[in-house]
């Protein structure tokens, strides 16, 4: 949301009338239609223990299958999605596949791993959320263990009483919460110490060129340190070279997520590249 509304906070502060986009109207139908047609998909990307290489758990990341585009990415079309409020049908929708998703890895036999669901403002602030999550996770017959919810900052900033209930509530049932692009937005970081919050994921804003960046070098290492002082989990994100991962390594960062691994997979490539790891790892134990 953070993101959306950078983007179009000149649009927020004018009459809806006066900005009438023809164009996210015509979106907006098309997300519609593309609710009701199935036309969404999940890829997922490893999320790695960087000491040893190990799968911690894997991010869903929707896509649009679209008919005439092909597949277009959700930075096309969450902002729109956010400000038309579809987002909660479409983030319902995310939710449900990546639980599916999880349901059939575990039928087919596949190590257990932990999936990360990106979660809008207005998802998390819809009555029930809690109750929403309680309810799939049930019907999907999976456990809360293997859900995480990624929360942005600004979810965080809002009637915090009203927070802290449904992020407690979604503890309860041993769903995982991270605060995604952490860093990015207006940190209060009093907040970490009231809510019940697991992980923090660093921003690739910071990761990029860290190696020959003292500014995000500096940033990662606090944010490591407050991972460390207050026992949350700390992942980089975007993390594309080597030297990138030495770094982060160096700092005792204790998982990555990014191209140099693996760019997010459909779902069958992901349970190939799972396999692919495993056997390199039953081969040469030693590495
Ligand atoms: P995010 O949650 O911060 O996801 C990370 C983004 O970084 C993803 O972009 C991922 O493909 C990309 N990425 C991963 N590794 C690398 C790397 O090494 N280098 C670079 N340059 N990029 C990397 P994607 O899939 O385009 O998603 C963009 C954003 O859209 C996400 O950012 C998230 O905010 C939003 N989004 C995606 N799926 C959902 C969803 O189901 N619900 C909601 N509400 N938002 C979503
Ligand atoms: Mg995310
Ligand atoms: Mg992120
Ligand atoms: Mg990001």
């Amino acid at each position: 949301e953070s993101k959306a509304s950078g983007r179009n906070s000149f649009r927020s502060y004018t009459p809806k009338m006066l900005t009438f986009n023809p164009e996210s109207i015509s979106l907006e139908n098309d997300m519609r239609r593309a609710l009701e047609r199935d036309e969404f998909v999940l890829h997922f990307q490893p999320q790695v223990d960087l000491a040893t290489g190990q799968l911690r758990g894997a991010e869903a990341l929707v896509r649009w299958r679209h008919p005439e585009r092909g597949l277009v990415s959700p930075m096309h079309f969450i902002p729109v999605a956010e400000e038309s409020g579809l987002i909660v049908q479409i983030g319902e929708c995310v939710l449900r596949k990546a639980l599916a998703q999880v349901r059939e890895w575990h039928d087919q036999g596949l190590p257990l791993f932990r999936v990360s669901v990106n979660i809008s403002a207005l998802q998390f602030r819809q009555a029930n959320f809690a109750r929403f999550i309680e309810t799939l996770l049930a019907e999907h017959g999976v456990s809360g263990e293997f859900l995480e919810l990624e929360l942005t900052e600004s979810i965080l900033m809002r009637d915090v009483e009203d927070v802290l209930d449904t992020l407690n509530a979604i503890k309860s049932l041993g769903v995982r919460l991270a605060i995604d692009d952490f860093g990015t937005g207006f940190s209060c970081l009093s907040y970490l110490r009231r809510f019940p919050i697991d992980c923090l994921k660093i921003d690739q804003s910071f990761v990029r060129n860290i190696e020959r960046t003292p500014i995000n070098q500096s940033i990662a290492q606090a944010i490591v340190a407050l991972g460390e002082s207050l026992a949350l989990g700390v992942i980089a994100e975007g993390v594309e070279t080597l030297s990138e991962a030495a770094v982060l390594k160096g700092m005792r960062c204790s998982q990555a997520q990014g191209y140099l691994y693996s760019t997010p997979l459909e779902p069958r490539s992901f349970a190939r590249w799972l396999a692919n790891r495993n056997v390199g790892r039953a081969v040469a134990p030693a590495a």
